[in-house]
């Protein structure tokens, strides 16, 4: 089409040049005043040469004049730049092309493009600040309505400060129970749905739920695992145009990790969504990574089952990402969010499709070259391999605008098209249920969708639930070991381990439910159970006359747990026990991990009068530098040692035994055998001057009942 068309139908404001030779140009179209002003040595010729009058295009004409050299069709572009002419400022883009032998020279006018552009970095601007502002109301109100409903006998529905935080909310609030039932709402929340041209089948709660259960199948599994989520729900109400909700769903748990409320919180993100809608690009794609967003990814996902070839869904969650907003803030949760995905495209090959398809979470499309229509074992391993590749990108710490640095870590799920599902709706649900497995993992790791992990999953929700009663059910039990002094052949103390009577008549060990209620931090009500109980056996004990000692079992968390010294303070002291009569003990990992928090415990409760055992020493990290410094008293030599004393040991196998006696005797700490089942066993260990043994020999732990029977004996 002749440029001058262009022009007149107001489409384009260009000129053009035709480059006769190095220095010489013919005007072939000339576009409105501004070129006159911009280049006065074209004014009233045919041919002309430039005279250094724009700096931006002469720069721009080395590398024109090197295009127009090579004399092969081909076209480049200056980029736009802008120009202060005597009445306007005015954005220029200027275009060097050859086509059929012949080289020219085009500059644009490109106020309309560079307005657009502006506009669209506007919206962007707009669409984050306001993004940013409704995530922050939701952020508040949960940490609001939480504590308030998390304090006990609080009955949601009637009380006066909760009724308050709803009624003053801008967002739309519903506080359900356990089962989802209604139990409060707010005015904001009917004003969403509020609308006279259409009669709503539904109450407001539920009709945000079967939205939720209708578009996301991630829905089940927030539920079923009481997990918290946020998203995007449509709720098309014909004839008035649809809208675009923010859904916020947040458990909120008792005492005892029970959901004992579900919040959710809506906010009317329409407004933001037409943002989108008026730039194409930033409908397609994420506005903070630039990444293709969810509705795009979801496109894509079908058209991909459409090939019917097999291939690999991913699902990325980055591990306790909350972690980082609550510490640094969303400004900084942005930014690592922006660095990861710039680190995780880098590593997804060209072929392959990387999104940003929830706030934290990613998925990815990944092909499998090969024609076969089934995925191979081979294709696993390949699919193992870029899972790592993309944990090692997000293992490198991460440097902050501010100065500080931040590491994260990653949850990989991972689900097979066609071999696991060819529906994309259940591929999503099946890599997000194996991406929730990988999540119990304290590392980063990658879980594979299998039928196993769904029965695996249903098993330990059915043990959680279980878990969850027995503390109210009364089903746990302490069992006692006695402890000897290997020099008088008497019991010292106890080690209390609990048992779990099942309601089913099992008797269930602690290593089969102590990992489960570590995960879903039901080990605080549990071990407060057990300090209570440990205190209450302590205080019949001396009730009796027996003055022994007690060790209990703390676990990770319950180091974590802030309350845990003034709970055992409390205890210690209303069960008026004599706190020199209780241990306790630590595994090394512990220690490790939480130094600080371990360091500071340890002063208060030895303060106190309490003493601290090092748990299966030997096994973990072993550094003299920290038995060194921790107030510690005594370290128990881990069972797997023990053990190796037999009747066809070598003699290097109690080498290690003798290290750790000799080692901890120099730094003054006594040594507890445990595991000891041999007579061999004990006489090794009395002649090496271990100081206390515990052991099938003497005794298997046992009910209190029967561990005074043994005390009795003893004393007979
Ligand atoms: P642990 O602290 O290392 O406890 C010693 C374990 O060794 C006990 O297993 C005990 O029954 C067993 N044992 C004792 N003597 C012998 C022996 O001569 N030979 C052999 N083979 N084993 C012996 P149990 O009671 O099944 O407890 C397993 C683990 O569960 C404990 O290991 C501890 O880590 C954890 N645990 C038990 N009770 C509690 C608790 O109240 N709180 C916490 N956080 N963890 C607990
Ligand atoms: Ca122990
Ligand atoms: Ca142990």
């Amino acid at each position: 089409m002749d440029a001058s068309l262009l022009t007149t139908l107001g489409l384009l404001d260009c000129v053009v040049f035709r480059r006769i030779s190095a220095e010489k140009f013919e005007v072939m179209h000339k576009a409105g005043n501004w070129l006159d002003e911009l280049l006065p040595e074209t004014v009233d010729v045919k041919v002309f040469c430039f005279e250094q009058n724009s700096a931006y295009l002469q720069d721009f004409l080395v590398d024109a004049e090197n295009l127009w050299r090579a004399n092969k069709d081909g076209r480049i572009e200056s980029g736009l730049w802008s120009e202060q002419l005597s009445t306007q400022l005015v954005r220029l883009e200027a275009s060097a092309v050859v086509s059929d032998n012949q080289g020219y020279l085009i500059v644009n006018k490109l106020d309309a493009k560079y307005r657009q552009k502006q506009q669209t970095l506007q919206i962007a601007r707009e669409l984050l600040l306001s993004t940013d502002r409704i995530s922050a109301q939701h952020d508040y109100l949960h940490a609001r309505l939480e504590e308030l409903l998390s304090q006990p006998d609080r009955a949601p529905t009637a009380q006066q400060p909760i009724a308050q935080a709803l009624a003053q909310a801008d967002l739309g609030v519903a506080i359900l129970d356990a089962d989802l039932h209604l139990l409060n709402s707010n005015p904001a929340l009917c004003s969403l749905f509020d609308d006279t041209h259409v009669e709503i089948s539904l109450p407001p709660d539920k009709l945000l739920l079967e939205l939720f259960r209708t578009q996301y199948p991630e829905c089940e599994r927030v539920f079923s695992t009481a997990s918290s989520w946020t998203g995007e729900i449509y709720w098309l109400n014909p004839p008035r145009q649809g809208k675009w909700l923010k859904l916020s769903i947040h458990p909120i748990k008792n005492d005892a990790q029970r959901v004992q409320n579900w919040l959710l919180s809506v906010s009317d993100v329409t407004q933001v969504k037409y943002l989108l809608k008026r730039n194409e690009k930033l409908t397609h794609f994420d506005a903070l990574t630039d990444l293709p967003n969810r509705q795009y990814f979801w496109q894509q996902l079908e058209s991909k089952i459409q090939q019917n070839l097999p291939f690999y869904l991913l699902y990325i969650n980055i591990k306790q990402f909350k972690r980082i907003n609550e510490l640094h803030g969303h400004l900084v949760g942005d930014e690592v969010i922006k660095d990861l995905s710039k680190r995780l495209n880098a590593i997804t090959h060209a072929d392959d499709m990387i999104a940003k398809i929830g706030g934290t979470e990613f998925a990815v499309i990944m092909e499998l070259n090969h024609l076969h229509t089934q995925i191979s074992s081979q294709d696993q391993v390949q699919c193992v391999k870029f899972a790592e590749e993309l944990i090692n990108a997000s293992c490198l710490p991460f440097y902050l605008s501010s100065g500080q640095k931040c590491k994260i870590g990653l949850n990989v799920g991972a689900a097979a098209f066609p071999t696991d599902t060819n529906s994309a709706e259940e591929l999503m649900k099946y890599a997000d249920l194996a991406a929730y497995s990988a999540k119990k993992k304290a590392v980063s790791s990658i879980a594979f969708y299998s039928k196993e992990l769904v029965d695996a999953s249903r098993k330990r929700i059915e043990m959680e639930d279980a878990l969850r009663d027995a503390i109210n059910n009364q089903e746990f039990e302490l069992f006692l070991q006695p402890m000897l002094d290997l020099t008088s052949g008497k019991i010292i103390k106890a080690e209390a381990l609990i048992r779990w009577h099942h309601p089913n008549g099992n008797l269930i060990s602690p290593d089969e439910f102590i990992p489960l209620a570590e995960q879903t931090g039901l080990i605080i009500p549990i071990g407060k159970w057990v300090i209570k109980e440990a205190c209450a056996i302590l205080q019949r004990l001396s009730a009796r006359g027996e003055e022994i000692k007690l060790s209990i079992n703390l676990s990770p968390r319950q180091v974590s747990d802030r309350q845990l010294f003034e709970f055992i303070k409390n205890s210690v002291n209303n069960a008026q026990v004599n706190p020199q009569q209780l241990e306790l003990e630590l595994t090394e990992g512990v220690l490790i991990d939480n130094y600080d928090k371990v360091h500071y415990l340890l002063d208060k409760v030895r303060k106190l009068g309490m003493s601290v055992s090092i748990d299966d020493f030997g096994t973990g990290y072993s550094s003299l530098a920290y038995l060194q410094k921790l107030p510690i008293d005594r370290l128990k030599i881990d069972k797997s040692f023990v053990k190796e004393l037999n009747e066809n040991s070598q003699d290097s196998d109690g080498t290690i035994i003798l290290a750790i006696i000799a080692m901890a005797h120099s730094l003054k700490l006594e040594v507890i055998a445990e595991g000891v089942e041999t007579t061999l066993q004990k006489d090794f260990l009395k002649q090496n001057n271990c100081n206390i043994a515990q052991g099938f020999l003497f005794s298997r732990p046992v009910p209190y009942d029967d561990f005074c029977n043994l005390l009795g004996r003893q004393k007979d």
